[in-house]
């Protein structure tokens, strides 16, 4: 009888020989996939451009299905999301993963529970961003996102830590209508001129009334949407701020 070996997933990254000059990413993806192809494309291309010839990220992605994490969202059972997040993490601590990243705002809502699961670093996505706001000196900023992430303290108060003053929309409706493009519309791929003019139109109000200097896209779908182009004031996207600072660390550059 033929004799069958099976090797475990963990196994076949063990064998992998680890790049001494460059960290293993460990990416959380999948909300949504959308932006998370952003991310697995820009890492591999700044990486490349940095260190040449062949080389790309060493990176491990743990796509979710987003659906059932939406669903959980929807029924406002965080404790399930922190605790699938926290197992998935740590599958790609085992896994080899230097640091972890989760590529979404949203989640950063169970940010330091999952970090409280780890012995290796989550670099956090507001971090990221207020530091290249720091860098253009603007201390005055507008914040859009998901409901969650405009109504509730856990960016926001990330963000404030780095000493920014952040503004969130006053009038629910936009709220709900900004969350409302951000879930039917951008992570499923639907870019609508519409929309754009929505979000420009709800910026420029929040610079006659908030008089702030700069606008955070605080969801990783948002930049498919809104460019620099369309408003008068710095544009801070979390998605390509968190790449650079992801990019740094595997490569172990001090943050640019
Ligand atoms: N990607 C979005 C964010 O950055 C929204 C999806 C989610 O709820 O994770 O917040």
């Amino acid at each position: 009888m033929r004799e069958i070996k099976i090797y475990s997933f963990l196994d076949c990254i063990i064998n992998l020989e680890k790049d001494d000059f460059m960290k293993t990413i460990g990416i959380i993806g999948g909300m949504s996939y959308e932006s998370s192809i952003h991310y697995y494309e820009r890492i591999n291309d700044q990486v490349n451009e940095i260190a040449g010839d062949l080389n790309c990220a060493q990176l491990i992605i743990y796509n979710v299905n987003f659906q059932n994490i939406r669903k959980l969202m929807v029924k406002n059972e965080w404790d399930k999301i922190g605790k699938e997040l926290a197992r998935i993490a740590r599958v790609l601590e085992n896994a080899g993963a230097d640091y972890i990243v989760i590529a979404t705002n949203t989640m950063h809502k169970v940010a330091d529970y999952i970090q409280s699961h780890l012995s290796i670093p989550l670099i956090h996505i507001a971090d990221c961003t207020a530091f290249k706001c720091k860098k253009k000196k603007v201390k005055r900023v507008g914040l859009l996102g998901t409901k969650y992430t405009m109504q509730e303290d856990f960016l926001k108060k990330r963000l404030e830590a780095n000493d920014l003053e952040v503004f969130v929309p006053k009038n629910e409706n936009d709220i709900n209508k900004i969350d409302k493009v951000i879930f039917d519309e951008l992570c499923k791929g639907v870019i609508l001129d519409e929309s754009r003019k929505y979000y420009i139109d709800v910026i420029n109000r929040m610079i006659e009334e908030n008089n702030i200097e700069g606008i955070i896209l605080g969801c990783t779908e948002i930049e498919m949407l809104i460019k620099e182009k369309d408003v008068d004031i710095p544009v801070f996207d979390t998605t390509q701020s968190h790449i650079d600072e992801i990019v740094n660390y595997c490569l172990e550059k001090e943050n640019s």
